[in-house]
């Protein structure tokens, strides 16, 4: 019994990771939840919930706040970078790098110890859809 659990939450979990490398950028959970059901059909919110924070706990995802969507999960292990949404498919991206001096952004007094930057727009696909 206890064998059989096990087994069934690793492949729910490999079918999880394996959402987070077919998509290269920032998923929320329906998003997980949606492309994770077409490797494993069983899949359920409760499952994807449980599965995301062993993930977060393993070092293997981490979680980014997203100013209207909410939480977000990304892998980890890209170095420091920042992100775009875009206003018409509601997708997050990542982006490359970081160009804020965050010496020179805060004034005199000021110590920063860290920051998030949230770009917003529209997508290269979203704007050949427009055309
Ligand atoms: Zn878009
Ligand atoms: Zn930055």
């Amino acid at each position: 019994m206890e064998d059989r659990t096990l087994r069934r939450n690793t492949t729910q979990r490999m079918a999880i990771e394996q959402v987070f490398r077919q998509h290269a950028r920032p998923l929320g959970v329906e998003e997980v939840l949606t492309y994770g059901r077409r490797l494993v059909p069983s899949l359920n919110q409760a499952t994807v919930y449980r599965n995301l924070k062993i993930l977060i706990d393993d070092g293997w995802l981490k979680r980014i706040s997203h100013p209207s969507l909410g939480a977000l999960y990304e892998r980890t292990g890209k170095g420091h970078h920042h992100h775009f949404h875009c206003r018409v498919c509601n997708r997050a991206f990542e982006l490359p790098g970081c160009a804020l001096k965050e010496e020179e952004a805060a004034p005199d007094g000021f110590v920063v110890e860290e920051h998030e930057i949230f770009l917003f727009g529209v997508c290269p696909t979203c704007m050949g859809m427009a055309e």
